[in-house]
């Protein structure tokens, strides 16, 4: 197989590989398109300090080419999900058959090596077949849409609750779109324009300029009361205290994302309201009911218009989205076709 790897900051290679099945429960998949998000250019450039070499990419889909011969749920030619977080096996929680739980979830492109390659050999365990009216370019969005589920499940809100979501990137925007569908009521916030008008045609009806009367305006959204939860998504430029002043007392305040930078708050405001605190990354255990939600249309992904790059153009694609986020624009995720 061909993969993709890292070498150090900026310099993006390729390199042949042996691809054999090793066990009979493994598949071999055909990526046939990969997600390129900040988690990818951040490993391009280095901010997330990878353990260099490193294979990045997250998100991905392919088709089965080869199955084992103990494989039950795909066979060859099935369209899947690969599963960006899969528990470590090895943990105690995971010994345990708790691997809900694993305290060390292996990422693909974070702590482990990641989908920009040709072929993958994997446990069909890790791969979600794809029913056919879910395309890929939808699919490849299944472990946002989990993440903002299990943010959802987080919650735990009632029917017509305010909720202040920060930052307007792709998992603020599902998020979003999946609170109306949970009948919740959804507040965007976000400084760039650009990414509000998209949410709007996704369906978003309050979205708000992040700025210095943003708060009068969540006020008056939600009749004085301030929003019942916010959530504060990262690599938005949005302090994360500012979900504070838009919380009501006693609510919660979720920060979530697919990593999160360094950084530090003032807390005093979150304790004198008796918020609750938490942080949501990933969810491996819903990759299932996410691409359910993506089969019944609960997210809109069309308005995102989505760029999309031949696989030989992978390392221009980061270096320019590079260069980009270090002049402080937010980079929208593309898509690589790994087929062309
Ligand atoms: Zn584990």
């Amino acid at each position: 197989m061909k993969i993709w790897k890292i070498l150090s900051p900026n310099v993006l290679v390729t390199e042949e590989r042996p691809d054999n099945l090793t066990s009979r429960t493994q598949a071999k998949v055909k990526v046939t398109n990969v997600l390129l998000s900040g988690t990818e250019l951040r490993a391009y450039s280095g901010v997330s300090k990878p353990k260099y070499p490193f294979v990045p990419g997250r998100f991905a889909v392919g088709v089965v080419g080869e199955a084992g011969e103990d494989c039950v749920k795909v066979e060859k030619n099935t369209r899947v999900f690969l599963h960006d977080a899969v528990p470590c096996g090895k943990c105690e929680h995971c010994l345990a058959g708790n691997e809900d739980n694993c305290s060390d979830v292996q990422i693909a492109g974070v702590n482990t090596e990641g989908y920009l390659r040709d072929f993958v050999v994997t446990e069909e365990a890790h791969l979600s077949p794809l029913p056919p009216s879910v395309s890929d370019t939808e699919a490849l969005f299944a472990g946002i849409v989990a993440t903002a589920e299990n943010v959802i499940d987080k919650l735990n809100i009632s029917k017509g609750s305010h909720v202040a979501v920060f930052g307007a990137g792709e998992l603020g925007n599902i998020l979003s779109q999946l609170l109306i569908y949970h009948q919740a009521v959804p507040i965007l916030i976000d400084a760039d324009e650009e990414r509000l008008k998209k949410a709007a045609q996704c369906g978003i009806y309050y979205t708000v300029r992040a700025n210095e009367s943003m708060l009068d305006e969540v006020m008056r959204i939600t009749g004085g009361r301030l929003a019942c939860a916010a959530v504060h998504c990262s690599y938005n430029n949005i302090s994360p205290v500012i979900p504070f002043d838009a919380t009501a007392f006693g609510g919660m305040v979720v920060y979530t994302g697919f990593s999160f930078p360094e950084c530090s708050a003032q807390l005093k405001p979150a304790f004198d309201k008796q918020l609750t605190l938490t942080a949501v990354a990933n969810d491996y255990s819903n990759i299932e009911s996410a691409i359910n939600l993506l089969l019944n249309k609960a997210v809109n992904i069309a308005p995102l218009h989505l760029a999309v790059h031949p696989a030989a153009d992978a390392a221009a694609v980061l270096s320019e989205g590079d260069a980009r986020a270090k002049k402080g624009e937010n980079v929208p995720v593309s898509l690589l076709n790994m087929l062309s």
